[in-house]
């Protein structure tokens, strides 16, 4: 286990030039979805680099550009980085073809975290739809590491279909270390158990504590629209529900604004935001 530095200030950030990561293994995990392994050519950079859940790395393609992605492996053993990326684009698409050995131009850790040092004691709702589980990934590994810190801890997740799930291998082991897990898929196949259904009604079946339920959600916008609504049908305080935001974003650090949101940038006070900050810009049509 890796001690975890005091404030992200003493972690060497990557920030103008992107440092050079040699990819050690690619995990297929859906179609079109897998995860890469990626370890830094510098072994100062390897042994020193920290991160925290919910924040993302820029990687870099020579001739095909960068990509803003979420690290989704467990910020104790970051010696080791797993990005897990869906195929979509000229840069993603480049990913796809890689092979182990290949070097991958990485500048990070960026962003805000989720607030896990304010877990302690409380019940959590990690409420997620399709590759929205990556960032909350991390999040599930610190929990899981000192469990009997928190109350509840349950995963509400959906996807399309069941095959459209992500990480599946490590749901018995989840469920097992002590996290209720409520699966659903929109569209169920002939052997598909669980419920049929979209994230948000998936609160209907929960009962949920106000006085100390926190939610963390990430996934389409109009899935954490819906949860932020159920969550404060619940009474759940707008202050105690945390979204993670996903613009097209460029440099990473607050300087471009391309992936603005009113006064916010996204990559830099984000992509974790308190709901109370985001609400006057979900108010906008159309945001
Ligand atoms: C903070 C953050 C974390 C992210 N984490 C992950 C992750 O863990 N895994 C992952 O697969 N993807 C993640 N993304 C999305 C990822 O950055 C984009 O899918 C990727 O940059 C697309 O690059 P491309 O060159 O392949 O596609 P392009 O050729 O640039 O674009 C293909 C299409 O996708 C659209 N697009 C591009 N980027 C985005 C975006 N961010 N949101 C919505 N539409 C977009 C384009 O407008 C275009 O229509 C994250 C984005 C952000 C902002």
């Amino acid at each position: 286990m890796t001690s975890r530095p005091a404030s992200l200030a003493q972690v060497p950030q990557l920030l103008l030039g992107p440092a050079w990561a040699r990819l050690e293994s690619v995990q297929p995990d859906v179609e079109g979805i897998s995860t890469f392994w990626l370890r830094f050519e510098d072994p100062d950079l390897a042994a020193n680099y920290r991160f925290e859940a919910g924040q993302f790395n820029m990687l870099y393609l020579p001739g095909y550009g960068e990509s803003a992605i979420s690290i989704s492996s467990d910020p104790a053993t970051p010696e080791r980085l797993g990005h897990t990326i869906r195929v979509v684009g000229n840069v993603t698409r480049a990913f796809s073809r890689l092979h182990v050995g290949d070097l991958v131009g990485v500048r990070g850790p960026f962003g805000s975290s989720w607030p896990i040092d304010q877990l302690a004691g409380q019940d959590v709702i990690l409420a997620t739809g399709g590759i929205g589980l990556v960032p909350l990934r991390p999040v599930v590994y610190r929990l899981l590491a000192e469990r009997q810190k928190y109350g509840r801890i349950v995963l509400l997740y959906g996807a399309r279909t069941p095959g459209d799930l992500l990480y599946t291998g490590e749901f018995e082991a989840w469920q097992a270390a002590g996290i209720e897990m409520v699966v659903s898929v929109d569209r169920a196949d002939e052997n598909w158990q669980g419920h049929v259904g979209v994230v948000p009604m998936l609160f209907y079946r929960l009962r949920v504590d106000p006085e100390k339920t926190w939610i963390l959600s990430c996934g389409p916008e109009i899935m954490m629209r819906f949860v932020v609504y159920e969550a404060l049908a619940r009474r759940i305080p707008p202050e105690r529900i945390f979204l993670s935001m996903e613009r097209n974003m460029k440099c990473g650090q607050g300087f471009c604004g391309h992936c603005q949101l009113g006064p916010l940038f996204i990559c830099k006070e984000g992509p974790v935001f308190n709901y109370q900050t985001l609400e006057p810009y979900l108010q906008v049509e159309d945001f």
